[in-house]
Order: structure tokens, then C-alpha cells, then sequence
């Protein structure tokens, strides 16, 4: 399920106004001592940080939150001073002034303090695996080491840390270090767990977990490699473990560093917040996303596994090694490490054709960058919930994309160079979005640092009109930009000021039709010449570019005639998105996208096809009526009759994990959006027997099986199906239950989930996603509306206030002026800090959905009307 996907998504508090740490003073190391106690829920602390003093000063300010100081000194040029310390809440810090001045050099801070181990998931907080066993872990990004110690806890403020736990004796503790020593003691029942100095590190990448964790072992290059779990999920480890062998060794390879921190320890925590964290040497995870029964698990889950964990190991190089100067520059951290974990995965499984997921994720990224609300990539940020809300979908989609684009155009050994040296200018260090780029165009000879800055810093995307001619034999091409905006009619008043120098690459249908002709859009309008004529140009030839492209009828019908033969599966899901682009701005009708869609009814690629289904479930939710929908049902079945008839309901020996995956997709949108008959009682056969037996399932297909099933189910199968979930043997297992249970439309089933969602059976970390899940139902929009709003309350208050954001983004779903009003009222009064902008997107969402229903759903009703009168002439 997608929704777990949130890499290193991090929300934090509320209220709150941080502001900088003066520049006073550094830190140069931490001594740190916890002792977490499981039985009262707290913990206690020691520590000492060596700090250099910049100028004289009598008092010293750190970040704090929720921590009670019982003492706290200073110590200078061997006199120590003990330190009044004065807590400043709103701003999180807590200042320590002492009498005598504090001469420049070096000094040493001594604390000792409790804290709480909370169940908000951030900062050192306590988790439950399903014996009830409590583990204690740490998650501190952005901002919530201040919540497990004093600290000086913004990311340019780098020093080493040594680290010490006192354990339970059944516990095991691990830290971003490998451990130095493990004693008996101090008292009965404990051990001490001493780790060696960390590298240094920004406060934000310290982690601890203690509990009783298990772990398979294996090694990359001489780094011993382990994959955590709690007790009984050890064996779950095994094909990460394998995935972490394989990037490891990649990693080593691609960069001219090898793996930088002695060791590397991954652990799936049944209470997790994001999708995984990147604390160094230490990689906490969602355990779903991390331990998976191989044989049984769906290749959609083993993708996203190795997805993240590839993210998150690239960020050991990317954010651990070279981190940005501050939050600004986020980008730095998220972009590459998106961008460069298909690469590690692609050399470990070519199979599933990961390249061709960076292609779907450039279009989902221009989605959002097609709001008015969008961001610039390198976006101020002060307070902790600004900060918070710049881990969106430009921090990682939209920069990967940008990236990649720059990787093609300067080439991907000039790029490897530049990245090269730029890790080693900048290791163990910070870095900023200028020593990046000044690098890059050093090492192309080309003018990055020219491109770069019209991505970067300017908000929203390039739409590149494409106009076409033969003349003399040759292909003439004047493509001209605009800013690309979902909102019709502000984009087509063309008003925007915008001009970015775009890396085109373009291929024609002439003569010489596999070749690219490259080179920069720099003005409003540019010429490019192609050899030969033809009756197509294709203006992101290899589907590297960040732009989207506007084309001619004539030249769509072209495309569409030889999309098969022409264009690779990268360049059909760009074609897609394009005139996907066009549609939303009303330049062209749905139905040309149905049409191309008709075009591709033989595709076998499973990633083309992922695309296309996307847009076809959206036009059924949003632009068909209750009158229409049964000739839609009938073109969906039509469409995808080809696929099915290949595919077959089983599983066919030797077939590749890729058309099992696709198998499963076309099921789902044939038996949901297509109401197939056949498929529809398949799915209820499958089911009955998945629930008459006690074997594993096969949740390649059995997300899909199950939720058809119970779209239309009744109490008795969901019963039948929550006993299962409680049964549920591996995580994943649990989830597709789940799945299957939020998918009834009953009504009465719909208000059940709604409230379980707050009830302890469902995890604060999962409470959100269930509500998001019910509201793009077609009965449940109205009942979890009314659900967010009676219970308010209750739902912003978990995990500290994570999920007042995730709220706020699932009412983007709605599309009507109605819905949008009361969107806005609500939010108006119950605010969102962390959600400021997000508010803005989806309330802009809606408008814009309301708006393109109002132009295509007649154009849509009509056309169908037209071809069911046809066929039945
Ligand atoms: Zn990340």
C-alpha cells in the first residue's frame, strides 16, 4: 500500500516558533548516558558535550522540549560554574547562564535530566509489538533530538557522539555505533551498553532502540550488516538483508567513498510514524516496509522494500556523509537519495524496471507543481512546522526529476564526477545548494549553474508548446514555454513572467527516427531542426525532461498511430502524462486521452499500463455520472479485454514477477471500474477459498481478489475478514486484510471502519491512512468528512499532531464548490500549522476538479452515447 511510503516523512509539534541558536558556541562532542524505564515510561539522562566557545558570553542556549533538568553546569579553563537554567517552551531551548564570563576556547556542558518516553513516535518514544512487548527508539528529523537531550539541534551544528545505554537484561540496545563494550550493572537486571564514537553527525541522525530485537546477519565489503526485528519476525529479515548486501556494494562502486560508518544496522518497528529514517548506521523503519515472507510477499511490496531501503542507504552518502546547511536545502537530502535509489535497485533487479518508475514519479511530481500553491525547490523555512512541511512531494519527486534531467544533459559520467568531488569537498561536513551546482558545472564544462537556478529557485514547471512543419525535407520545430498551471484559465491567459533554460531532447518521425536531437530552450521560443519529415515529433525524447509538452491534434494522431513501434515504454508514460496535461487545461478532450488510451490496448509493459489505469479509475470517479457510467464500464471492459484474454486469472509457470504484478492491476481496475462479471465472481470464488484454508497468501493477488470481493460485501465477510486480519501472520499479510476491510461501500461497514480508526485495534501511525483510504470511496467521502469533524479533537491530537496535515491533504480528494467551502470553513477555524501550504494545494485541487468535471463530463457523456449509438448500428 502507497501510503506507507512516506520516506522520512517527519511531523512534528505544534505551536511552537523556533527560532536559530545564536552563534555562540559549538559542539564538539556528546557524552551521552540514557537509561529508558519501561515501568514508569521515562527516562534519565547524562551528558557532557565538549563545546568550543566562539565569543565570550555568560550564557549558552540549546534545544529542549519536555526535558526536566535536575542539574546543569559549565565548565572553563578547569573552574566549573553551576548554570541557572531558564526554559523558553514557545521556542523550544532552554538557556544555561552562568555568573562568570565564559573566555573564547574550550568548555564543557554537564547535564543531568529525565525525559519522557512518550507514544507520540518522535523524539525517544515508546512502541508495543502485538504481545504488548514496549520497546523504546528514537526519531528525531527534523526537529526532536531536543526531546530526548539538550542539544544543539539544528544540522550545520556537526560533532561525534558517545553514546551509553543502560539496558534491562532481556533488552538489546543498538545506536548509530558500533558497540565498544556490553558489562553487567549497574544494578541487578541491567547491562551497559557502551558505543564507540559515532563519525560526526548532525543531532538530527542520532538514533537508539531498546528492546528485545532479533536479527539475521550477513556483510558487504567488509561491513557487517544486520536486519532487526521484534521476537518471531527474524526470518522476515532475509530479503532486505540480501537488498542491503547488494546497495551496499553498488554504493561503494558508484561513489568514491565507500560506505562511510563501520557498520550498518536496519530495524522494522511495529510503531513507526514515516517510512523508514536514515539515522546513521541505524535505519529505522516501519516494519511493514521492511520484514516480508519472501515467497509469498506481492512484488509491489518487495519493490517498495527495496525502494526504500536503497533511499535510505543512499542517504548514508546523501544527508549522513554531506548534509545541508539547513532545512532550505532539504532538497539536497531527499532529491538525491530519490533520485538515486532506482539506480541501486535496477543493478540488483533489472527485471523490475524501476527506470520506468522515475518517469511515473516525474508526471506525479509535475502534479503537484502544476498548483499555484506549489513551492520553489529551495524554499526559507524557520519554525518547526515549516520546516515539517517541506518534506513534500517537490523535496523528493520533483528534485529527483530535476536531477535526472541534469544527469542526462550533462551525461552520467560528467555527473558521477561532479557528485564525486562534491561528496569529498563536503565530507563529514554541510553543504549548500551552490557548492552543488558551482561543482557540477565545473566538472560538465556546461552552464549548470545557469539551468539550475530556473528549477530551483522558481516555483512550478515549463509547458512547451510544440509546433511542427516540413520544410525542404527537414523538420522545422519552434517550441515556445509558458508555466504550466492546472488552473485553465490563468494558464491559458499566458500571463506568466516565468522563463526557465529547459534541456530538451527531441526525435522525429523522419528518416532517422531513433535518433535525438539535444539542446537548451533558453528564451520564450526557440528552433530546433530536425533531419528528415514525418508524420510525429516527440519533443522529451528519452522522457528526461521536466517539462510537460503541448502537441498538435495532428501530431497526438501520429503518436497515437505508431506508439507501439516509435516510442519506448519511458516515452509512452510521458506521452501519457503530456496529454494527460492537455486535457486538464482544456486543450484537449478527454476523449483524445481515451482514445490514446484505445491506442495502447495491446501494451505489455506493466509500468505504461500503471500509468494509463490511473487516469482511467480518475475519470470514472470524477467525470462520469451515475446515467453514464455503465458505457464506461463497457469501454473499460473493451479496453482491456486484450490483456486479460493474454494474462489469464492464474499464474502461468515461468511467467515474470512483472506480468504477475500486471495480472493483479488489470483485475482490479476490470472487476472495480469495469464491474466485469467474470472477474467479479472470480474474485468472490478466490476469496471463499483463501478464507476456507490456512495457507499463506499470495498478496500479489490477493489485495486485489479480496478487495473486489468486498466491495460489495456484506457484514458476515468482513467479519470473516477481520478474524483474519487478527490471525495475520506477517505484516503484510495484516495490511491486506486491511485493505480488503476498508473496501466495503456499505454504508453501515463504512461507519465501522471509520470508528475502529480511533480505537485501539488500529495503530496512531496507520489512523490517518484509514480515513484517507475511506474518503476516496464513493459512499464514504460525505461519512469521513463528517467523521474528521466530530471528532477533531481526537484526531489532531495524535502523535503529538501529525495528523492534522494528512487530513487536510485527504480532503483534497473532494470535487465540488460545495465541498470545498466547507473544507475551508473548517480549516479555517480548526488551524493546521503544518499545513499552511498544504490547505492552500487542496483546496486548489478541488477547484480545479470541480472545474475540469464542468468541461469534460459532457464532452465524456456525449462521446460514449455517440459510440455505444455506433456500436449498435
Ligand atoms: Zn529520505
Amino acid at each position: 500500500m502507497q501510503r506507507f511510503v512516506l520516506l522520512c516523512l517527519i511531523l512534528s509539534s505544534f505551536g511552537t516558533f523556533a527560532q536559530r541558536l545564536p552563534e555562540v558556541a559549538r559542539p564538539v562532542n556528546y557524552q551521552l548516558t540514557f537509561a529508558p524505564d519501561f515501568e514508569k515510561n521515562i527516562f534519565s539522562g547524562q551528558e557532557a558535550i565538549s563545546i568550543q566557545v566562539l565569543k565570550s558570553t555568560s550564557e549558552i542556549k540549546l534545544n529542549s522540549a519536555e526535558i526536566d533538568f535536575l542539574s546543569a553546569s559549565i565548565t572553563s579553563r578547569g573552574v566549573t560554574q553551576e548554570a541557572k537554567v531558564s526554559l523558553d517552551k514557545a521556542n523550544q531551548m532552554a538557556t544555561l547562564a552562568v555568573q562568570k564570563m565564559l573566555a573564547p576556547g574550550s568548555a564543557t556542558i554537564q547535564i543531568h535530566f529525565n525525559g519522557l518516553l512518550n507514544d507520540e513516535l518522535r523524539g525517544f518514544y515508546l512502541g508495543k509489538d502485538e504481545q504488548g512487548r514496549k520497546y523504546a527508539v528514537t526519531q528525531f528529523e527534523a526537529t526532536d533530538a531536543r526531546r530526548a537531550f539538550p542539544s544543539f539541534d539544528e544540522p550545520a551544528y556537526k560533532a561525534t557522539f558517545d553514546i551509553t545505554v543502560i539496558a534491562d537484561k532481556k533488552h538489546v540496545a543498538l545506536s548509530n555505533a558500533r558497540i565498544l563494550s556490553d558489562r553487567p550493572g549497574p544494578s541487578e537486571g541491567k547491562h551497559t551498553v557502551k558505543f564507540a564514537t559515532s563519525a560526526k553527525m548532525s543531532s538530527y541522525l542520532v538514533a537508539i532502540a531498546v528492546g528485545e530485537f532479533e536479527a539475521v546477519e550477513g556483510e558487504a565489503d567488509g561491513i557487517p550488516i544486520r536486519v532487526w526485528g521484534t521476537p518471531g519476525k527474524k526470518q522476515l529479515g532475509s530479503f532486505a538483508l540480501e537488498a542491503a548486501e547488494s546497495f551496499l556494494h553498488y554504493y561503494d562502486q558508484y561513489f568514491g567513498i565507500k560506505y562511510p560508518f563501520e557498520k550498518l544496522d536496519v530495524i522494522g518497528l511495529p510503531d513507526f510514524e514515516a517510512g523508514a529514517m536514515e539515522n546513521t548506521g541505524l535505519i529505522t523503519f516501519r516494519e511493514a516496509l521492511l520484514l516480508i515472507d519472501e515467497p509469498h510477499a506481492s512484488v509491489a511490496l518487495k519493490r517498495d522494500v527495496a525502494d526504500v531501503l536503497a533511499h535510505e542507504m543512499a542517504h548514508m552518502w546523501f544527508g549522513d556523509l554531506v548534509t545541508m546547511q539547513w532545512w532550505d536545502d532539504i532538497w539536497l537530502n531527499e532529491g538525491f537519495a530519490t533520485w538515486m535509489s532506482p539506480k541501486a535497485v535496477a543493478a540488483w533487479k533489472p527485471e523490475w524496471h524501476v527506470e520506468l518508475e522515475s518517469v511515473r514519479d516525474t508526471i506525479h511530481s509535475q502534479d503537484v507543481d502544476s498548483l499555484q500553491n506549489t513551492r520553489p525547490i529551495e524554499q526559507a523555512a524557520d519554525t518547526p512546522e515549516q520546516i515539517q512541511e517541506l518534506f513534500d512531494g517537490i523535496a523528493y519527486g520533483k528534485t529527483a526529476a530535476v536531477l535526472r534531467m541534469l544527469e542526462a544533459y550533462i551525461g552520467p559520467d560528467s555527473f558521477r564526477d561532479g557528485v564525486d568531488q562534491y561528496l569529498h569537498k563536503h565530507a563529514y561536513s554541510n553543504a549548500t545548494a551552490t557548492d552543488f551546482w558551482s561543482t557540477l558545472a565545473k566538472a560538465s564544462g556546461k552552464p549548470v549553474d545557469r539551468v539550475m537556478p530556473t528549477f530551483v529557485q522558481q516555483a512550478g514547471l515549463p509547458f512547451v508548446a510544440v509546433h511542427a512543419q516540413c520544410e525542404n525535407g527537414a523538420t522545422r520545430v519552434t517550441l515556445r514555454q509558458q508555466r504550466y498551471l492546472f488552473d485553465r484559465e490563468r494558464f491559458n491567459r499566458d500571463e506568466s513572467k516565468e522563463l526557465w533554460r529547459v534541456p530538451v531532447c527531441l526525435k522525429g518521425g523522419g528518416a532517422s527516427s531513433a535518433e535525438k536531437t539535444c539542446g537548451l530552450l533558453t528564451g520564450r521560443e526557440s528552433r530546433f531542426d530536425l533531419p528528415g519529415c514525418g508524420s510525429w515529433t516527440l519533443a522529451n525524447a528519452g522522457a528526461e525532461g521536466f517539462y510537460r509538452s503541448g502537441y498538435e491534434a495532428a501530431n497526438v494522431r501520429g503518436l497515437t498511430a505508431d506508439i507501439e513501434k516509435a516510442l519506448t515504454p519511458a516515452e509512452r508514460i510521458m506521452l501519457l502524462g503530456d496529454v494527460w496535461a492537455s486535457v486538464r487545461v482544456g486543450r484537449k478532450p478527454v476523449t483524445d486521452y481515451l482514445t490514446l488510451a484505445e491506442g495502447l490496448q495491446h501494451e505489455t509493459s506493466r509500468p505504461v499500463m500503471t500509468e494509463l489505469l490511473l487516469r482511467v479509475e480518475f475519470i470514472e470517479h470524477y467525470l462520469t455520472s451515475d446515467q453514464d457510467q455503465p458505457q464506461y464500464s463497457a469501454w473499460v471492459r473493451q479496453l482491456l479485454a486484450p490483456s486479460i484474454q493474454r494474462l489469464g486469472f492464474k499464474a502461468k509457470p515461468g511467467e515474470s514477477e512483472e506480468e504477475k504484478q500486471l495480472r493483479s492491476r488489470i483485475l482490479e481496475v476490470a472487476g472495480g471500474t469495469g464491474q466485469d462479471p467474470e472477474v467479479l465472481a472470480w474474485a468472490r470464488k478466490w476469496t471463499n477459498e483463501a478464507l476456507s484454508s490456512d495457507a499463506a497468501l499470495d498478496n500479489t493477488i490477493a489485495g486485489t481478489a479480496l478487495s473486489l470481493a468486498a466491495r460489495d460485501g456484506d457484514a458476515a465477510l468482513y467479519d470473516r475478514l477481520l478474524t483474519r486480519q487478527k490471525q495475520a501472520k506477517t505484516p503484510e499479510e495484516f495490511y491486506v486484510y486491511m485493505g480488503a476491510l476498508l473496501s466495503f461501500r456499505d454504508p453501515k461497514l463504512i461507519e465501522l471502519n471509520l470508528n475502529r480508526s480511533l480505537s485501539p485495534e488500529v495503530r496512531s501511525q496507520d489512523a490517518i491512512g484509514v480515513i484517507s483510504d475511506l474518503m476516496e470511496l464513493p459512499t464514504g467521502g460525505a461519512l469521513a468528512w463528517n467523521f474528521i469533524q466530530a471528532h477533531w479533537e481526537e484526531l489532531a491530537k495524535i502523535g503529538g499532531g501529525f495528523a492534522g496535515a494528512g487530513l487536510v491533504d485527504a480532503t483534497s480528494t473532494f470535487c465540488s464548490a460545495e465541498q470545498g467551502e466547507q473544507v475551508r470553513e473548517f480549516f479555517g477555524v480548526h488551524k493546521v500549522p503544518s499545513a499552511e501550504r498544504g490547505l492552500q494545494q487542496s483546496l486548489e485541487r478541488i477547484q480545479n476538479c470541480t472545474d475540469l468535471k464542468s468541461q469534460e463530463s459532457p464532452r465524456l457523456a456525449q462521446w460514449l452515447n455517440d459510440r455505444e449509438v455506433r456500436a449498435g448500428q
